[in-house]
């Protein structure tokens, strides 16, 4: 069993803004990151790479390292891309479309911020990006209506689609919240992968479409992220996505703290993260 570090970035700044400061890794920890992997031995793959070693199309290198970036916040085309790209890092960069800039109105739950532009997306594909969806409003996909989650499954796909000229095989679940019949919506909308958040250690035979990601946090230490590298410092993901506590966790969320948005409601963000 290999174990895999699925690497999960959001922000990467000096000066994040309060509700995405937790979320957020300066860029100089970030390119502290960008040398520890370089020096790690690892191979450095896009999350599709996965999914072609699922389905047998393709083998995995020997030592497997995967980079993600979730929601589409600017610092990536201006920081964390140029850095990627002087070491010949590939990565996964997943946009929810309705907080791109450039071409549509916002759609999103997220508070205002300066995001990616429609027209930097093909510029950032040559630098080596694989760009992914992670729905079209961000909201919570495993509470929401079936019809809802569905639509913001194909809709962003499609706009992406539109936008690049090709397939988009890869989706990863806002908040890394998802559901068995969630994951089903996903996997009969074309992609053949996708992300959750687990803070586990993936491995080959994870769940293609509820990977295990570990994310990185304004309070990760670089001693942590050395021993993902090493494949230590972090449990390995089981075959079952839904433990005990994620379910327990979806229960308070319905339950208690977070009512479905409705509809053509987005005036209200949700809680940041
Ligand atoms: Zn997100």
């Amino acid at each position: 069993m290999i174990p895999i570090p699925v690497l999960n970035y959001h922000c990467v700044s000096d000066y994040p803004a309060p509700w995405i400061a937790e979320y957020t890794v300066t860029p100089d920890d970030f390119e502290q990151h960008l040398d520890l992997i370089l020096d790690s031995g690892r191979t450095v793959v896009p999350v599709s790479r996965l999914a072609d070693a699922s389905a047998g199309r393709r083998a995995l290198p020997r030592n497997p390292l995967v980079i993600t970036f979730d929601d589409g916040f600017a610092d990536f085309a201006d920081i964390a891309a140029p850095g990627l790209a002087d070491r010949r890092l590939p990565c996964t960069f997943y946009a929810a479309t309705g907080s791109l800039e450039g071409r549509r109105r916002r759609e999103t739950v997220f508070p205002p911020h300066s995001m990616v532009s429609w027209s930097q997306l093909p510029e950032l594909e040559e630098q080596g990006v694989e760009i992914g969806s992670h729905s079209h409003t961000h909201r919570d996909l495993d509470l929401a209506d079936p019809r809802i989650a569905a639509d913001e499954v194909i809709r962003s796909r499609e706009l992406l689609e539109d936008a690049l000229g090709h397939e988009i095989r890869s989706f990863a679940y806002p908040y890394g919240h998802s559901t068995s019949r969630l994951r089903r919506v996903v996997a009969r909308c074309g992609y053949d992968s996708a992300c959750a958040v687990r803070n586990r250690l993936s491995r080959v035979g994870d769940n293609i479409f509820a990977l295990a990601r570990l994310p990185l946090l304004a309070a990760t230490t670089i001693e942590e992220v050395s021993a993902w590298l090493d494949g230590r410092g972090a449990r390995i993901a089981s075959a079952r996505p839904d433990t005990l506590g994620i379910r327990a966790d979806r229960l308070y969320r319905r339950v208690l703290r977070m009512p479905v948005l409705p509809e053509n409601d987005l005036a209200d963000p949700l809680p940041p993260w």
